[in-house]
């Protein structure tokens, strides 16, 4: 391989949350030329998430703070960040990869590292298209100051559900989590904090059957009691929905080796089975998804682009 694609690319970079962030600023440190596509602002995730703890050397930062120190470290070290959507990854029969964009361009390089993330998983419940943005809501930190005052609530029982739903009682008088069955499978320690806020109920065993309302939002949501099967009704100004998330992996095309759920299963240089094409953060089959499991394998699989693309050049 002697010449890069028409972009001159050596690796497109696909979504700046932290792992693409972080894989852009290690392909920089390591001379290659990388492309980053990200169709929102740079940082992903961290933008929807208001006070990070658990970021090791930070007690204690905004969201948007270590998004912005994230791409500005990035930049640095030369990253080229554009804003487009990525719709489709393919390995075309030279065996370099083509990705199209909403915006109608074509990229080529010889390696992607796709870091897209994923999109909130629906209830799929009759009302919640309907009210989405009025009343119903993926996004605490986005949209929990509309709701200062009221009651809310908040179905789910993982991380998410559990961590949000303490969140929003900083803006809702009374937060309900509504858990479909009587136990959360969030971690202990977010658990605890639930349970010690007052103005959070757990209304267990629950699952939502509709969510109701006027044109003007949602109202009220109908549950079903997944023990007895009685129906009730509890009246709510917002419903917030943190049932998990469906990794962005359909972007590619053709077959690569994925989890149940959809995650990419990768070696663990990060590649997954289409030589070339690399996983790195939630969009890969994990036990955990966290900002510093999502850096992790985005260092490992920038250093491993490296590589592969050094293996590939010396057999051409
Ligand atoms: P998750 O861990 O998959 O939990 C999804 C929750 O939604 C589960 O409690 C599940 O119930 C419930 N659920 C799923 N489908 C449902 C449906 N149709 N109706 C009602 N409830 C439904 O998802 P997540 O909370 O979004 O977390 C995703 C990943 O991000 C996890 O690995 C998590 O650890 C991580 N995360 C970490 C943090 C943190 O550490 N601060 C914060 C957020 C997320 P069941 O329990 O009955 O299956």
């Amino acid at each position: 391989m002697t010449e890069r694609a028409t972009n001159g690319y050596d690796v497109i970079i696909v979504g700046a949350g932290p792992a693409g962030l972080c894989a852009a600023m290690y392909v920089g440190r390591g001379m290659l030329k990388g492309l980053t596509i990200e169709r929102g602002a740079p940082g992903g995730e961290l933008l929807n998430t208001d006070l990070i703890e658990d970021y090791i050397g930070f007690e204690s930062i905004k969201g948007w703070e270590l998004a912005q120190g994230m791409t500005e470290h990035a930049r640095k070290f030369g990253a080229e960040i554009v804003t487009d959507t990525v719709e489709k990854i393919r390995k075309a029969s030279d065996g370099w990869f083509d990705v199209a964009t909403a915006r109608g361009h074509t990229y080529r390089a010889p390696a992607v590292i796709l870091t897209a993330g994923g999109t909130p998983v629906k209830l799929g419940v009759p009302g919640e298209k309907e009210h989405a943005g009025k009343g119903v809501s993926y996004c605490a930190v986005c949209d929990g100051a509309f709701f200062k005052g009221e009651i809310v609530a908040v179905v789910g029982g993982g991380d998410a559900a559990v961590e949000e739903a303490d969140y929003l009682t900083r803006y809702a008088a009374k937060v309900y989590i509504i858990h479909r069955r009587d136990r959360f499978r969030a971690s202990k320690i977010l658990q605890q904090r639930a349970f010690a806020n007052p103005k959070i109920e757990v209304i267990w065993n629950k699952r939502v059957l509709e969510i109701t309302g006027t044109a003007k939002g949602s109202e009220g949501l109908v549950l079903e009691d997944t023990v007895t099967g009685e129906h009730s009704t509890l009246m709510v100004g917002g419903v917030f929905i943190f049932i998990g998330f469906q990794p962005n992996s359909g972007l590619v095309e053709g077959h690569a080796k994925h989890d149940a759920n959809g995650y990419f299963v990768t070696d663990d240089r990060m590649m997954t089975t289409i030589p070339g094409l690399f996983a790195a953060g939630d969009v890969r089959s994990q036990l955990t998804r966290q900002i510093t499991t999502a850096v992790g394998d985005a260092t490992t699989a920038a250093i491993a682009v490296e590589k592969y693309l050094t293996a590939l050049r010396q057999t051409d």
